[in-house]
């Protein structure tokens, strides 16, 4: 692993990550978030000359500017699944406007029926949004990916496996090389035991990104319990990260009400566990090649 940098201008590594968005359920922006930033899901990863997405909330808009300027782009988006605070920034990605360039889309499948393309339309349409999606002039494609496939984009191997969350949500583990970067968000740990699907995706990982919405406290607070809400702890995903032998730990999908003071405490405590952990942010970049 190389370094950690959020400068815009270094050369891009041939293998990183990159984070436009961290924020879980809703978008949280304000003078208490600037640290670590109010958009909701959106990771970019660059491997084996692919631009690979996952999840497109609204952390999405500030990459699609990004990249406004550099049309014929071939984008891959991976979907873990299609609450709110994964798709809402589709309607405002730019390169999705322009006919030069190539979007693929992969996602879990629709647990109310139905395609992944009538998903993204059907949250542009009246009286949501002024514009249909018909306007986007991209050329788009949408697959079905059932837990367990394994397929490839170009030369990065995907593996998808189920998580623990209200609908139907796949993590991922993007592979280039022998690097690999496992996605695990949205998704709840197992009472009592590491949870098989999520330690299949991180074993001996570089990265684990890790839906670490609420603190142990908060999570098992008598008064307000969070048990069955479908997120984890940032102490769960250590265990997992400790487990599997994981280069980075990366706590992800903060929630909303954690502004940067929370956020720093909670940095301070996981590193005092693990010295290669690390709260998301936007902007954060890391080289892996
Ligand atoms: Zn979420
Ligand atoms: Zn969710």
């Amino acid at each position: 692993m190389s370094d950690i940098s959020d400068d815009h201008h270094l050369i891009i590594p041939e293998f990183s990550v990159r984070f436009w968005g961290v924020r879980g359920s809703t978008p949280a922006p304000g003078p208490h978030t600037v640290q670590y930033g109010g958009n909701t899901p959106c990771v970019e990863i660059r491997a084996g000359g692919r631009v690979i997405l996952i999840d497109c909330g609204s952390g999405i808009r500030a990459f699609g500017r990004s990249m406004y300027m550099a049309p014929g782009n071939q984008l891959d988006l991976l979907m873990s699944h299609y609450h709110w605070d994964h798709v809402q920034g589709f309607p405002f990605f730019g390169p999705a406007y322009h006919a030069e360039n190539k979007i693929q889309v992969y996602g879990p499948p629709v647990s109310t029926g139905g395609s992944i393309e009538d998903v993204f339309k059907n949250q542009m349409v009246p009286p949501y949004f002024p514009v249909p999606m018909d306007i986007m002039k991209a050329e788009m494609h949408f697959d079905e990916v059932k837990p367990n496939d394994q397929f490839q984009i170009g030369p990065v191997d995907i593996l998808a496996k189920q998580l623990n969350h209200s609908d139907i949500t796949l993590g991922y583990r993007i592979t280039w090389k022998g690097i690999s970067v496992a996605y695990v968000s949205d998704t709840e740990h197992i009472a009592g035991k590491l949870d098989s699907n999520v330690l299949a995706l991180a074993e001996g990982a570089d990265v684990l990104i890790y839906d670490a919405m609420y603190t142990d406290k908060e999570y098992l607070d008598p008064k307000a319990p969070k048990a069955g809400w479908g997120h984890s702890t940032w102490q769960e995903g250590l265990k997992i990260a400790e487990h599997a032998n994981v280069g980075r730990f990366v706590s992800f999908h903060h929630d909303p009400i954690h502004n940067d003071r929370f956020l720093r405490q909670v940095e301070k405590e996981m590193q005092l566990q693990n010295a290669n952990a690390c709260v998301a942010y936007e902007g954060l970049v890391i080289g892996l090649m």
